[in-house]
């Protein structure tokens, strides 16, 4: 990785920080590793991803429908669906400084090659012949790679037995697999439908410190979509172009985009294809979101563990079959942090001066419109508070009044602020303003009475 590219990543992260976007977890205890809080202005992003992604993936289609189902299930489940026995990384521990490591990536970074597949023997017997040293301290003393399982636990009961072990979800996906009984018997769906849900996951991961590109704690947003067998490489083919199209929807770049197909051999347990989208983040190019074929594995598994039929009966053949699905996976952490890379820029102004600007799609920007007064003192504030007031109804907007205007163009191009509205001398004549667009720049006088229908098409 080159210094300037890891630089990128530091100057998003102060930013992210000094702008009230992401702070690092439990910072008053001098932190706590790979929990990050999402400030006001990150919260907001946030809200605006999941709702535009809610908007259009539930609202705008007849054939999806919502759900919001609990973090703890049945622990049966997860022995069901294979996390109990097979969600697991392999780590390495280096005996001389006890830093510990996920063993592909300490492979795919020593060697350059991919470690997916092989097994902890295999992974071992590779850092031992290849002789890879520690990338913390420099020796070549390594334990022998062993498998842990990345969910995490915790206990029902009061007793702390054994018997009372509860998982925290590692995948969204399950809980709709468990209502899938329910949705059909309650909502009228007829295949091919989907079901969407937006919900944290827990996974109990190394991280190599990528900020919130893996984390501990994080949100999914994902559908799985119900078919026949014989329709799965059409939806495939569908649910991969809306993943683009949701992509450009949120504004990233999409010369940053790339598919990776998953070659046949390191296929999850459940999956007969796999294709990430993959962005070239600072740190290298990995995945941002996943569209996986998951088969009838899982409901096939809740059948045979639960003792309970899912089967879909055809409501006009009678036909009653264990229905397919394409799952399309969205991390909302990840789509922050390449949203945050993608906007961030630093452009040399006319004077010579630098700013530091974040170029969001207005879609999803947090605030989305800055009123100035340009002096603080009377009538022109009062003015400027009446504009914010008639905005504020509207959208998430900012009223600020302290220092010279430059600067508060400066502190909005920061957020993302794509429009500011001025409030001048000449708008006590003629009750109009400056509207100025962040990334041109360029200033126009509107009429305050125009106000909100300039706007509105800009902003949708
Ligand atoms: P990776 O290979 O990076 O571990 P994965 O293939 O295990 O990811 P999935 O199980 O497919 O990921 O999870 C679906 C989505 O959830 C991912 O595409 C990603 O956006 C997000 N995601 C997964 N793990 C994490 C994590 N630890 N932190 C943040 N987001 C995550």
């Amino acid at each position: 990785m080159s210094a300037k590219i890891q630089d990128s990543l530091k100057h998003v992260v102060a930013l992210a920080k000094r702008r009230g976007f992401i702070y690092g977890g439990s910072d008053l205890y001098g932190g706590f590793a790979n929990t990050y809080s999402f400030g006001p202005y990150g919260a907001e992003l946030k809200k605006n991803v999941k709702d535009l992604w809610w908007k259009t993936f539930v609202q705008e289609r007849r054939d999806m429908v919502g759900l919001d189902g609990p973090i703890l299930l049945h622990p049966k489940a997860w022995k069901a669906s294979g996390h109990l026995d097979g969600f697991n990384d392999a780590l390495i521990d280096c005996k001389a400084c006890k830093g510990r490591f996920r063993c592909d990536h300490l492979i795919e970074e020593a060697l350059e090659q991919s470690a997916e597949g092989l097994t902890v023997e295999q992974m071992t017997e590779l850092v031992q012949s290849r002789k890879i040293k520690c990338p913390k301290c420099g020796a070549q003393d390594f334990t022998a790679a062993r498998n842990f399982n990345l969910m995490f636990h915790t206990h029902m009961s009061k007793t702390g037995a054994d018997g009372d072990v509860a998982y925290l979800r590692p995948e969204t996906a399950q809980a709709i697999f468990l209502d899938f009984k329910n949705i059909v018997d309650t909502m009228r769906v007829r295949i091919p439908f989907g079901v969407a849900q937006i919900g944290k996951a827990f996974r109990n991961e190394i991280t190599p410190g990528n900020f919130i590109f893996r984390v501990i704690e994080f949100e999914q947003m994902e559908i799985e979509y119900f078919i026949r067998e014989s329709a799965w490489e059409k939806t495939f083919e569908e649910w991969l172009k809306a993943m683009h199209h949701w992509c450009q929807m949120i504004g990233l770049k999409s010369a940053r985009i790339h598919e990776k197909e998953h070659p046949k051999e390191q296929l999850s347990h459940y999956s007969k294809r796999t294709v990430d989208l993959v962005y070239d983040f600072p740190f290298g190019t990995s995945e941002l979101y996943g569209l996986a074929y998951r088969t009838d594995f899982d409901l096939k598994r809740h059948a045979e563990f639960s003792g309970q039929t899912l089967d879909y009966t055809d409501p006009e053949t009678r036909e009653k079959f264990v229905p397919h699905v394409i799952e399309p996976t969205f991390g909302v952490e990840r789509t922050l942090l390449a949203l945050l890379c993608d906007a961030y820029d630093e452009e040399q102004l006319e004077n010579g001066e630098m700013r530091t600007v974040l170029h969001f799609h207005p879609r999803i920007a947090p605030v989305k419109v800055a009123v100035f007064p340009l002096m603080k003192k009377e009538p022109l504030a009062e003015k400027a508070m009446h504009v914010f007031k008639m905005l504020q109804t509207h959208w998430l907007c900012e009223y600020d009044e302290s220092g010279a205007i430059g600067k508060r163009y400066r502190r909005q191009d920061e957020l993302g602020t794509p429009y500011c509205i001025t409030i001048d001398f000449d708008t006590l004549e003629n009750d109009t303003v400056t509207l100025r667009d962040r990334d041109s720049m360029k200033q126009e006088r509107v009429a305050i009475s125009h106000l909100v229908q300039t706007l509105a098409p800009k902003l949708a």
